[in-house]
């Protein structure tokens, strides 16, 4: 390591120490040596950049893709000292900035990708010397990423235009496909990739499929006295859950979602930064940027877009290091409204949506344990148990359900494909009715077949079937047979089901013990 950078840390950030592989990072810039660097959110990605923009001659340009996260930035950065500033559409001192450009007097300066495919900012480039390209959130670079923005393909010319600059990448979210893209697309070499470590050990995870949602997110706030965050998919089903909450729990609960007044959604942000048991029930809007660290748990109530989300919005929970619990519910319905999702969106990307989830449907699924594949997912090695999660604390049992898989595959296919879930339950359990009989399914071989225990194993084998995109529901709510229906009805694929373990009996309405 430079002598001279812990000094630099010291003097200008107060801090004494790198924390994780900061030191990596720094050391590989003030080297020359272009860098990705994909760390956690809260592990310190600014420091890697801004301490080399004082160590280093020159500017060190940052393209960063939100402006108003550029001035939060450029704030702190020039709170220690850090001659900073930013180039951006509603900036009105641009001359000025320019001209403090030329003049060598930045040390560092904002610009959004956009910016980067002009001819006058290339030219301008030229006018200094620069230090450093810092390049945030690069996974936006990235097709496979999940948040591809094409302005950052504009980026490669002008740092190919400076080729002895060095360059970092930074990103808090990227898969190992996602990761491999960035490298190529920003012509960083593979031996420059730096992963930090993403296990938040506090964090004990449980999933569960959804059953009754409120009842279970009820359970959850019952539970844990502490701030905890709630969150909603839809902005309907904030208000409808926060006001459940407030009524049953007996906590101060407050929603927030891009639908408020904004001076709203500031009262009720700063109101749950400052409690110690309030609820806030939101859509994944919320969180970005607030600083709270006692958040005790984080329950979603429905499936997050990505593992990287869903690792994301968990790790609100339980900054300062204290146990803290994430809870998610998920339906086969979230699955099917998922995939619908990635059928509209561009062709390019629809792999890569895919991928994603496939990745959150085996999270979900797992008999095995939750942080292995939350750590498995961003390259770290993880042992086979974490002993803090709910299949490590409670392993279920896993058994093959291949069998009760066929027998509603079958009957599924021998009703024509046309009726719900409901009715294949009724058709397999021979439960008779007028429509039952008027379709003559009462005739069919299947019509009965199932009864004793497999009865109860009937709704979670048709989850596991639409999870897993062997069933698919139509407009109508009619099942049909998606692409992986017939290895399983073949028997070249095996159905396994994860029985959850006998539920603890809950704590409910705890209030008055
Ligand atoms: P990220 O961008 O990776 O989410 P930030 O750069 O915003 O993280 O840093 C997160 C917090 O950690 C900030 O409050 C920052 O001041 C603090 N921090 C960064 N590096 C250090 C360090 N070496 N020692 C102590 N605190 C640090
Ligand atoms: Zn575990």
């Amino acid at each position: 390591m430079r002598a001279d950078s812990i000094e630099h840390l010291r003097r200008f950030f107060g801090y004494d120490a790198f924390r994780g592989v900061q030191s990596s990072v720094v050391d590989r810039v003030l080297a020359g040596q272009r860098t990705l660097a994909v760390m956690p959110t809260g592990a310190g990605k600014s420091l890697t950049y801004q301490l080399p923009s004082v160590m280093l001659d020159g500017t060190c340009i940052v393209v960063s893709p939100l402006i108003a996260l550029m001035h939060d930035q450029l704030r702190a950065a020039e709170a220690v000292g850090i001659r900073a500033a930013t180039l951006t559409s509603v900036d009105d001192n641009r001359a000025e900035t320019i001209e403090r450009f030329r003049a060598g007097a930045l040390d560092l300066l904002y610009i959004a990708p956009e910016r980067a495919s002009g001819e006058g900012f290339r030219n301008l480039l030229t006018q200094a010397p620069l230090s450093l390209f810092a390049i945030d959130e690069a996974h936006c670079v990235s097709e496979w990423g999940h948040d591809f923005r094409p302005d950052y393909r504009l980026l490669r010319p002008l740092l190919d235009r400076f080729p002895e600059v060095p360059r970092l990448a930074l990103t808090a979210t990227a898969d190992a496909h996602t990761r491999a893209d960035i490298l190529e697309q920003l012509g960083i070499p593979e031996d420059g990739l730096i992963v930090a470590g993403f296990d938040r050990p506090n964090i004990r995870y449980h999933i569960a499929p959804r059953e009754n949602t409120t009842r279970q997110i009820i359970d959850v706030v019952a539970e844990n006295p502490g701030p905890g965050i709630v969150y909603a998919q839809t902005r309907k089903g904030v208000e409808q859950l926060a006001e459940k909450l407030a009524a049953e729990t007996g906590r101060p609960v407050l929603p927030y979602h891009a639908g408020l007044d904004p001076e709203v959604r500031r009262r009720n942000q700063a109101r749950f930064v400052a409690s110690e048991d309030m609820v806030v029930v939101a859509t994944v809007a919320f969180g970005m940027g607030i600083d709270k660290p006692d958040v005790r748990f984080v329950a979603h109530a429905g499936l997050p877009k990505s593992i990287e989300a869903y690792y994301q919005e968990t790790g609100r929970a339980g900054r300062d290091g204290d146990p803290s619990v994430a809870h998610l519910f998920w339906g086969a319905d979230d699955f099917a409204r998922a995939r619908q999702r990635i059928g509209e969106v561009e062709p390019a990307r629809q792999p890569g949506e895919r991928a994603r989830l496939t990745a959150l449907g085996a999270l979900v699924e797992t008999a095995g344990c939750r942080r292995r594949i939350l750590l498995k997912h961003f390259g770290e090695d993880a042992p086979e148990t974490c002993g803090n999660c709910d299949n490590c604390l409670n392993p279920p049992a896993a058994i093959d359900a291949s069998v009760t898989a066929q027998k509603f595959l079958s009957a599924v296919f021998r009703t024509g494909m046309l009726y719900g879930v409901g009715y294949i339950e009724g058709i397999l359990t021979g439960v008779s009715s007028e429509r039952s009989l008027m379709n003559g399914h009462e005739k069919l071989s299947v019509f009965g077949i199932v009864d004793g225990d497999e009865v109860a194993m009937l709704k979670p084998v048709s989850r596991a079937l639409l999870l897993r995109d062997a069933l698919r529901t139509n407009e109508h709510g009619g099942l049909e047979f998606g692409p992986e229906a017939r290895p399983i009805l073949k028997g070249e694929a095996k159905l396994e089901l994860v029985l959850p373990p006998k539920r603890e009996r809950r704590r409910r309405g705890a209030k008055g013990s």
